[in-house]
């Protein structure tokens, strides 16, 4: 079955994200956990938990994907910075145990001339003591473009990452198809290579959704500034072959794409017309 859906906006809560998903023939979503920039979550409204666990259920929304905000760094060099990285996160996954067995994607974050290497300790020390054994949210690491010293750069430091959380079972990753073309991925020309590499130095069984989004910027330009599917470099025969793939077809895709509704709702159309059953 595919499962597609886009970014959505969660200040209505999440039964109208369910339903806004339903209208536009989407089957998931993604949402922020608060306002993308920081700041206190709303308050959770059970009654709109539940209503949500329903409707969902009837419409077949088995996957959702909350974002944290992307002013959450767990590795800056400010101890001040990365307390508050811990207490959203702690936050976030506190509230995500309302919807259990779901998904939350994070930046892993930007050392700022600390070195990736004491990035990727700090990230570690940030998820120890944010991961407990009980929770059921997997958190995913999301692969990014190399912009500035952004760490997840690379599949190598996603592994490190891995392999310095205790809890490591806790985590999965999240591939996001403009970043990883920018990071200098072929995703365009040597799919299965890229995915091969991605089993070998992560294993394929971490990865747990898909950020499905054309690139205005060419091969390996760090740059991040997402296009609309067909409208980049990444372009709709690439796309095809994406949410084709074997070892991709069955996980959630999720358009971060510069839309407004009715524009997911065509790109959705358009994706769903690809994929092959
Ligand atoms: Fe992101
Ligand atoms: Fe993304
Ligand atoms: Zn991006």
């Amino acid at each position: 079955m595919f499962t597609i859906g886009c970014h959505l906006s969660s200040s209505k809560g999440y039964l109208n994200m369910a339903e806004t998903a339903v209208s536009i023939n989407a089957n998931t979503f993604q949402f922020f956990t608060r306002n993308p920039r920081g700041g206190a979550a709303k308050p959770i409204d059970e009654n709109d938990i539940k209503e949500f666990l329903e409707y969902s259920k009837e419409h077949g929304i088995e996957k959702i994907l909350a974002h944290a905000p992307y002013t959450l760094n767990a590795c800056a060099a400010d101890p001040s910075i990365r307390e508050f990285a811990r207490n959203t996160m702690a936050d976030d996954i506190r509230r995500m145990e309302y919807t259990p067995n779901q998904l939350y994607n994070f930046h892993p974050g930007s050392h700022v001339k600390q070195g990736a290497d004491v990035g990727i300790q700090l990230i570690c020390e940030h998820l120890n003591e944010v991961l407990y054994p009980e929770m059921t949210t997997t958190v995913l690491l999301e692969t990014m473009s190399g912009k500035g010293s952004e760490v997840g750069k690379s599949f190598e430091e996603i592994r490190q990452i891995i392999d310095g959380t205790e809890l490591s079972d806790k985590l999965g990753v999240c591939l996001d198809t403009c970043h990883v073309y920018d990071a200098g991925y072929d995703v365009v020309n040597n799919l299965d290579d890229v995915l091969d590499a991605f089993d070998r130095i992560i294993g394929i069984d971490r990865l747990k959704a898909i950020h499905i989004n054309d690139s205005k910027n060419p091969f390996e330009s760090h740059k991040d500034r997402h296009e609309v599917i067909g409208g980049g470099f990444i372009g709709i025969e690439a796309f095809e072959r994406i949410i084709n793939h074997k070892s991709l077809r069955d996980l959630p895709f999720f358009l971060e794409t510069p839309n407004e509704l009715d524009g997911y709702q065509k790109e959705i159309e358009v994706l769903r017309g690809l994929y092959r059953d």
